[in-house]
């Protein structure tokens, strides 16, 4: 048996430990050195005796992930990550922003989405698969130790939809924020969805447990783009599923467990998604429960370019829906487009280097 270690969370190595007859508090020195101290070997481990050493070596590996290609914004402090995950040579891109002592990385839980939004690269390179915990990890970790960075924050907002990888995507950020890791404060990590049947509501349940104290602050951004029903099911053709009605009663419910206000996330598209009605419907909306929106650029790829002809905004047309927004008092940010320039912004995700750079 040779197994991922960093699929295992505390809790499970301490079990297997004890099943070992190794004490517990070893799971804790061990959680230490991979995940906060970033060893990559178990005989580095200098503080547990050699006979664990030994056991860890036969019972786990520390996995690895290769990195293709990194690419910089001449623009920003934005570069972009081609990986590919070790165990089966599918890629994954990871994206790393730098601003104002702000570090954050956005990491990927899927290679590829088949969710299918019409703006989104990531849906158009569709679903390769679902990251392992490990997967959604070693984005992170790889990244600090090439970059030597300590991350402000974490955005789940790369590949993929985190809530079609829930058990995964919550189990890597139990252990990004574990003291025993690298100790993020649950507050600092953001995660977007476009809010799957059932999904928010678990959610709010799930980082209510006592259990799970330690990533209660979670930030939620809900992918909206529209507040029209048909419209937004035309966007995002797997939000058919479930109705904007009944994602704003799990939005109530999600606030009223963790007391979070929600994000709500809004690529601006003229003649698409600015009408006064639009207006009307997110003025109505952010006064539902503590809120603020983003409102995004789009962002065309030779991919997910099939909006361009419909949606020719200029940055006049965006401001001016900005400013009718605040006029009614909506708390409103324009989120920046860091790395356009390398493919790296919001929705343009689609490892499109991977087959030119794969060695
Ligand atoms: S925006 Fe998110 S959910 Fe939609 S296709 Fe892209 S990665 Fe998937």
């Amino acid at each position: 048996m040779n197994n991922d270690i960093y699929n295992y969370s505390l809790e499970e190595l301490k079990l297997i430990l004890n099943n070992n007859h190794i004490e517990e508090y070893r799971a804790n020195q061990i959680f230490r050195a991979i995940h906060k101290n970033l060893l990559t070997n178990f005989d580095k481990i200098s503080n547990i005796p050699k006979s664990l050493r030994k056991f860890l070596n036969e019972q786990f590996f520390i996995p690895k992930i290769n990195l293709i290609d990194v690419k910089k914004s001449t623009i920003n402090k934005t570069k972009k990550f081609l990986f590919e995950l070790s165990q089966n040579k599918i890629p994954v891109e990871t994206v790393l922003m730098e601003e104002k002592g702000r570090i954050t990385i956005c990491v990927s839980v899927q290679s590829g989405c088949n969710v299918g939004c019409i703006f989104c690269a990531t849906g158009y390179f569709g679903f390769k698969k679902n990251l392992s915990t490990s997967e959604i990890l070693l984005q992170i970790y790889e990244i600090i130790k090439m970059e030597n960075v300590k991350p402000t924050n974490i955005v789940y907002m790369g590949m993929g939809e985190p809530f079609l990888n829930y058990n995964n995507f919550l189990k890597s950020i139990k252990i990004l924020c574990s003291k025993e890791g690298l100790g993020i404060n649950s507050d600092k990590i953001t995660v977007s969805t476009i809010g799957l049947k059932g999904t928010i509501k678990k959610f709010a349940d799930d980082i209510s447990l006592n259990e799970n104290r330690e990533i209660r602050k979670i930030k939620l951004a809900l992918s909206l783009h529209s507040t029209d029903n048909g419209i937004r099911e035309k966007l995002i053709p797997a939000s058919k599923k479930n109705k904007l009605a009944e994602i704003y009663k799990e939005l109530i419910y999600f606030y009223r467990k963790t007391k979070t206000k929600i994000t709500y996330e809004y690529i601006y598209l003229k003649n698409i998604n600015d009408k006064t009605e639009d207006i009307k419907r997110i003025t109505k909306l952010s006064k539902m429960i503590p809120s603020n929106i983003n409102v995004i650029r789009y962002h065309p790829t030779k991919q997910n370019n099939i909006l361009v002809l419909k949606s020719k905004e200029t940055e006049n047309d965006l401001y001016d829906f900005i400013s009718k927004l605040r006029t009614a008092k909506v708390t409103v940010n324009l989120r920046k487009s860091n790395g356009l320039d390398i493919n790296a912004a919001c929705g343009q995700l689609a490892a499109e280097n991977y087959k030119q750079n794969k060695i």
